[in-house]
């Protein structure tokens, strides 16, 4: 399982699952073992586990079709367009499976301290902290564009990159890409 890791926020992170190489797309996402890996690797994001637990072919799909609706409301954000109402349902709906409430944590002589918990672990609590970081994200004024380069796919937030591109790599093609296309302007047509 390898895909272009930005080290941006959650939802962005299993959006950009989907990618191109060399024009092609490619899925990072097919199997629960992938997901199971995307998500070891993505545990620094994540204040619930799922440690221990296999992801099922059940699972994976819930993550895929929660990816599609982001990739579809990201898409209009980033367009400055209207939201598909069936994904903005399956956010809301990933969020809801895993509630979570303030419990307070406080026996005896020690410092009172408050706990967040949730109803929900396993597979559905990770769906539905995916959800929340889309949600964060969309409702936060985030700006969040997908790359200009010719080809790429990934989405990114202005804030991690100032630039059209996810990348420095994306940067250089692109910039490439439009001194080719300049300079077949300026030979005119053959
Ligand atoms: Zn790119």
């Amino acid at each position: 399982m390898e895909y272009p890791q930005l080290g941006l926020p959650l939802a962005l992170e299993l959006v950009n699952t989907q990618f191109a190489l060399g024009g092609q797309p490619r899925d990072a996402l097919q199997t629960p073992l992938d997901l199971q890996a995307w998500i070891e690797l993505n545990s620094h994001q994540l204040d619930t586990s799922s440690h221990g637990l296999e992801p099922t072919e059940g699972d994976l799909e819930r993550f895929r079709e929660l990816r599609l609706a982001m990739r579809g409301l990201f898409g209009a954000a980033a367009a400055g367009g209207s939201p598909n109402t069936a994904d903005v349902r399956t956010v809301n709906d990933a969020s809801a499976a895993a509630p979570r409430f303030e419990w307070l944590d406080w026996s005896g002589a020690q410092t009172p301290r408050a706990q967040t918990m949730s109803v929900a672990d396993g597979f559905a609590g990770v769906l539905a902290a995916v959800a929340r970081s889309a949600i964060g994200l969309l409702a936060g004024g985030i700006q969040v564009q997908q790359c200009q380069a010719p080809g790429c796919v990934l989405f990114f937030t202005r804030e991690t990159r100032r630039r059209q591109w996810c990348s420095a790599a994306c940067g250089n093609r692109a910039r490439v890409a439009r001194h080719y296309s300049r300079h077949k302007r300026q030979m005119g047509p053959a």
